[in-house]
C-alpha cells in the first residue's frame, strides 16, 4: 500500500477510503465521484476543483493560533490579515477568501494598479486594504480615492519617491489621506527558494537613513499622523523560522525607535507572507521546519519583548500570507490518456527461421525463469542485451532481431521484478526505476503547474481511485504540449509509483494537490491550451454541491484572446470547405456541422476518457 505521503502533506484535508480518495470533511465524497458527475455532462480534459472550505480552515487555524499566541503572552494588539491578491487573482478564489473571512473581515492586499482596483471593488468597507509594489501618482491617488470612499486603506511606501508623491497628491486634492506604511529595508534576509524579498540588497523598502528622512518629510508637511503602519516581507516559502525571527527583532526595534521620535499613529507591523506550505509527499525531507502554532508564538512573543523593554504599547499584527491561504483550496484533476510501454508485448515478437544464437538463449531465459533462478538469469538476459545492440551497431543483426530482443528482455525484466516484488534488491529497483512507464496526462504543465517547469517546485500527485491495490510502475508524466520540458520525469529521489492500469478498460485519474496559490495566474497558454475546466464544490452533510463553472476556453475563443479574428478564421475554414472537390454537397454540410462543433470544444484531448 502506498498513501503517497498524505500524512505528511494533505493536514488530514483528504482520507482513503475504500481504495477512493476522499474529501475529509461533512458528507465525505470521494473525488472521483464528483469528477465522474462533472464528466457525466461531456466535459472533457483537465479540472480544477476549489474546495472554499479548506480555505475557512486554513483562515481559522492563522486565527485561532495567533489568539491563543496573544492570550497566553497577555498582548494587547489585534491580529488582521489580508490576502495579497498576487497569489490568485481569479474570481471563484477571491469571492471564496471574502466569502469565508468575512466573519474574519479579511482583507485583501494590491500590488498594481488593477489588483488595486479589485480590492476596492471586493473589499467589504471596514477590511483593511493594503498595498505594496512600485507606484506611481496615478495608483496613489487610486489610494486616495479609496480612502475617500471609506475603505481602511494603508499605502505602504517602497522608496522616498513614493513618498514625495503622497504628499503631492495631498496638497493637491481634498481627498482624504490614506493610511500610510513604511516598508522597511532589513540586513536579515529569508530562506527558501523565493527568499529575494529581504535583505540589503533587497528590491525594496527604506535604508534606516531614508527613513529617518521620511519621518522629517512626514513631520514637515503635517502627515505624520497618518504614519500607521511598518512592512516588512521576507520572501515567499519561508522552509526555517530563524530568519524570520531575526526580521521580526529588527523590524520590531525599528517600529520601537520610530514610536520614540513621535510617530504617534504609529499602530501596526505587517510581517508580509512567507507562511510555508507542505508540498513534500516523502518523509525525508519537509518543505519547512516549524508549525504554523510556532510561527504565530515567535511572534506575539517576540514583539512583545521587545515593546515591553522598550515601554512602547504592543503594535497589531497585520500578515499578508497567500500561499499558506489558498494553495490547499484548489485540486487539479487530470484524466491518464495512455502507458507508454504497451510497445514491448510479447504478441509482437516475430522469430526467424533460424535466430542468431544470442536469441535463441534468451528464448530460454523467458521460458526457464522462475523463482530461484530469477536473478542469475536476469543478468544474463541484461548481458545478452549488450551483446545484441553492439551487433546491432556493426551491422550483423538486423532491426527484427533486435526488436524480438528487446521485447524478449523486458520480458524478462518484468518477470524477474514480479518474483521479487516483496523484497526487491537495489539492483532492481534501479532496472524498476530505468523502465519507469510513461502516463500522458490530458493537461499542460505550462498552463496548470508553471513553478513545476520554472522553479522545478514539486506538487504533491496520487491517483484518485486504485488505493487499496498496491502501485508498481515507476512513473513519469507526459503532458500533451509538443514541448520536451512538459514532462514530470522519474525522480528516484522522489519516486512516483503508479497502477498498472488498462486503458481500454477502466479511467484512471492522477490528482495535483495544493496548486492553488500562484499557478493559475502564472500559467501561460504554450500550445494555447489555456486554463482547466472550473468548478467550485460547497461540502455539506448529505453531499456537495458543484457550482461556478467556468468551462476552459473553446479553440475559437483561444484564437481570439491572442488577437485573431473569430469569424474571419470561421469563414475562411467554410470557403476552403465549399469550393473544395470530390465530394458531395451533403458530404460538405455534414462535415462543416463536424467542424462546428470542434471549434466550439476546448483544446484539450477528447478520447473516449
Ligand atoms: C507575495 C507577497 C506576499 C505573499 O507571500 P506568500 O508567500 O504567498 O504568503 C505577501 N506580501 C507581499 C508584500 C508580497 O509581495
Amino acid at each position: 500500500m502506498n498513501n503517497y505521503g498524505l500524512d505528511i502533506w494533505s493536514n488530514n484535508n483528504f482520507i482513503v477510503e475504500d481504495g477512493q480518495l476522499k474529501l475529509n470533511y461533512k458528507s465525505m465524497p470521494s473525488l472521483l465521484q464528483i469528477i465522474e458527475e462533472i464528466r457525466s455532462n461531456d466535459v472533457r480534459g483537465p479540472i480544477l476543483l476549489r474546495f472554499p472550505h479548506l480555505i475557512k480552515r486554513q483562515i481559522k487555524s492563522l486565527y485561532s493560533y495567533f489568539d491563543k499566541a496573544m492570550n497566553e503572552n497577555s498582548y494587547k494588539g489585534k491580529f488582521n490579515a489580508v490576502f495579497p491578491l498576487k497569489v490568485n487573482q481569479f474570481p471563484h478564489a477571491v469571492e471564496a477568501i471574502t466569502s469565508q473571512g468575512a466573519q474574519f473581515n479579511y482583507g485583501l492586499e494590491a500590488g498594481s494598479k488593477a489588483e488595486l482596483i479589485l480590492a476596492m471593488s471586493k473589499t467589504p468597507i471596514g477590511a483593511n486594504i493594503t498595498v505594496n509594489g512600485f507606484k506611481d501618482k496615478e495608483m496613489i491617488t487610486l489610494g486616495f480615492i479609496a480612502a475617500q470612499s471609506g475603505h481602511n486603506i494603508t499605502i505602504t511606501i517602497e522608496g522616498l519617491g513614493e513618498l514625495e508623491t503622497i504628499i503631492e497628491v495631498a496638497k493637491e486634492c481634498n481627498l482624504k489621506v490614506p493610511h500610510i506604511g513604511i516598508r522597511v529595508r532589513l540586513h536579515s534576509a529569508g530562506s527558501g527558494i523565493w527568499a529575494k524579498s529581504g535583505g540589503m540588497d533587497a528590491k525594496f523598502g527604506l535604508t534606516s537613513t531614508e527613513i529617518i528622512e521620511a519621518i522629517k518629510l512626514l513631520r514637515e508637511d503635517n502627515l505624520l499622523q497618518h504614519l500607521s503602519m511598518i512592512h516588512f516581507h521576507i520572501g515567499s516559502q519561508m522552509s526555517d523560522i530563524a530568519p524570520l525571527k531575526r526580521a521580526l527583532r529588527e523590524a520590531g526595534n525599528i517600529y520601537a525607535e520610530l514610536k520614540k521620535m513621535g510617530a504617534e499613529a504609529l499602530d501596526s507591523i505587517n510581517i508580509g507572507g512567507g507562511l510555508a506550505v507542505e508540498y513534500n509527499q516523502h518523509t525525508h525531507s519537509k518543505s519547512r521546519n516549524y508549525s504554523v502554532e510556532e510561527f504565530s508564538s515567535s511572534v506575539v512573543f517576540l514583539l512583545k519583548e521587545i515593546m515591553d523593554a522598550k515601554k512602547v504599547q504592543h503594535p497589531n499584527i497585520f500578515t499578508e500570507s497567500g500561499r499558506f491561504i489558498v494553495a490547499s483550496h484548489a485540486v487539479l484533476i487530470t484524466p491518464v490518456l495512455e502507458l507508454f510501454t504497451q510497445d514491448y508485448q510479447e504478441k509482437l515478437i516475430n522469430f526467424k527461421e533460424v535466430n542468431p544464437p544470442l536469441i535463441n538463449e534468451l528464448i530460454d531465459l523467458n521460458k526457464l525463469l522462475n523463482n530461484k533462478n530469477c536473478i542469475e538469469y536476469l543478468h544474463d538476459a541484461l548481458d545478452h542485451m549488450e551483446s545484441i545492440l553492439t551487433l546491432f551497431d556493426l551491422g550483423y543483426i538486423d532491426l527484427q532481431d533486435r526488436s524480438n530482443a528487446e521485447i524478449l528482455v523486458h520480458n524478462i525484466i518484468k518477470k524477474a521484478l514480479y518474483l521479487t516484488s516483496s523484497n526487491p534488491t537495489n539492483e532492481l529497483e534501479e532496472l524498476q526505476v530505468r523502465l519507469q512507464e510513461r502516463y500522458l496526462i490530458n493537461a499542460s504543465i505550462f498552463q496548470s503547474l508553471p513553478d513545476y517547469w520554472g522553479l522545478n517546485q514539486h506538487f504533491p500527485i496520487m491517483p484518485l481511485h486504485n488505493l487499496n491495490s498496491v502501485p508498481l510502475r515507476a512513473a513519469s508524466l507526459w503532458d500533451i504540449t509538443c514541448d520536451s520540458d512538459g514532462e514530470i520525469g522519474f525522480n528516484p529521489e522522489k519516486p512516483l509509483y503508479l497502477h498498472d492500469v488498462n486503458l481500454d478498460e477502466e479511467e484512471y485519474y492522477l490528482g495535483f494537490f495544493n496548486v492553488g496559490a500562484y499557478q493559475e495566474t502564472l500559467g501561460m497558454n504554450h500550445n494555447l491550451f489555456t486554463h482547466p475546466s472550473e468548478y467550485t464544490i460547497h461540502v455539506n452533510d448529505s453531499g456537495y454541491e458543484i457550482t461556478n463553472e467556468v468551462e476552459s476556453k473553446n479553440i475559437l475563443d483561444i484564437l481570439e484572446s491572442i488577437g485573431y479574428e473569430k469569424n474571419e478564421i470561421l469563414n475562411k475554414l467554410k470557403t476552403d470547405l465549399s469550393s473544395s472537390e470530390f465530394i458531395t454537397e451533403k458530404e460538405k454540410d455534414d462535415t462543416l456541422a463536424k467542424l462546428q462543433i470542434f471549434l466550439k470544444q476546448n483544446g484539450y484531448l477528447r478520447t473516449t476518457y
